[in-house]
């Protein structure tokens, strides 16, 4: 039966949300065909938005009978994750413009992953991004097309953002998610960390947006090619994360993706270094040395 407003009523979260429309949408083609669902669900068209500073908006009205969603020409990657952003507004009944029948948003609101604690307006944006994100990856769907997968590798990014039609960056920060493995991936400009996206267990980077990317990192350690995720190469962990004293560290591995204009994605693969199977190698290897020098006497 086709997803429709009435069975989504009163639904508050992004993720109850996606969880009803995929049951009523079992067969939903990968990519999401996102304008159509949009039609079915009281969105009457969706226009090009021409206010400057924004990437999306829409308009409704108090009971939200019907919707018009806005968005910004350009890349068709990030419009399809923009028409989500707003679909998710206009689904969620709590989401209260600032101004009424209308909302609008940032480029800044579309990349934002945590709201400040009692920032309402902020909490909508991030609800909204974790819809969009869902409904066009979702997960699994997602865990399905990775499964091919076990070791984490940059490569599969593109390939899989070609797949699903969103933006690598987008990808990127769903892959993370639903990779079984530790693994993080910063965003680069020009040498400088523009942002990072982690899996829950990964350790905290201490590299923060706006700094430039540890100079001993493989970044720099080029030439990469554009387009072809590098080797990987292990690195010092406290390069990225913070290894407390008297803490064993992990075992870090980078790899690079070299973009267009500057732009990289570094992959962070945290492994953690299990005592007793280090205690075992390492008795082992006693054992073979006492051994050797057994023979030799
Ligand atoms: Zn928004």
């Amino acid at each position: 039966m086709p997803a429709c407003r009435m069975d989504l009523a009163d639904v508050g979260s992004p993720e109850a949300l996606v969880k009803l429309i995929l049951q009523a949408e079992p067969d939903l083609p990968i990519p999401v065909p996102i304008e159509d669902l949009c039609r079915q669900l009281d969105i009457m068209a969706i226009q090009d938005l021409d206010t400057d500073g924004f990437e999306g908006g829409l308009i409704t009205d108090a009971d939200r009978s019907e919707g018009i969603i806005l968005v910004k020409k350009g890349v068709e990657e990030r419009r399809r994750f923009t028409i989500g952003h707003e679909l998710g507004h206009f689904l969620m009944p709590l989401h209260i413009p600032d101004q009424a029948g209308k909302f609008l948003c940032s480029r800044a609101d579309m990349l934002r992953l945590k709201p400040k604690e009692g920032d309402r307006r902020q909490r909508m944006e991030v609800e909204a991004n974790r819809f969009s994100s869902l409904i066009l990856m979702p997960p699994t769907m997602l865990r399905r097309s990775m499964s091919g997968f076990r070791e984490p590798d940059l490569q599969h990014i593109p390939a899989l953002a070609r797949d699903y039609k969103v933006s690598k960056e987008a990808m990127a920060r769903a892959y993370v998610q639903q990779h079984g493995e530790n693994i993080a991936i910063v965003v680069v400009k020009d040498g400088v960390l523009l942002r990072n996206y982690k899996s829950f267990s990964f350790p905290f980077i201490t590299c923060s947006p706006g700094r430039a990317v540890p100079a001993r990192s493989l970044l720099h350690r080029g030439p990469h090619d554009r387009g072809v995720a590098s080797d990987f190469a292990e690195c010092v962990a406290d390069l990225w994360v913070d290894v407390r004293r008297g803490e064993r560290a992990p075992k870090i591995y980078e790899q690079v993706y070299v973009q267009r204009d500057g732009c990289a994605l570094v992959l962070l693969h945290a492994e953690t270094v299990d005592e007793e199977e280090e205690d075992e190698e390492r008795q082992l290897e006693d054992s073979w040395r006492v051994g050797f020098k057994a023979k030799r006497r």
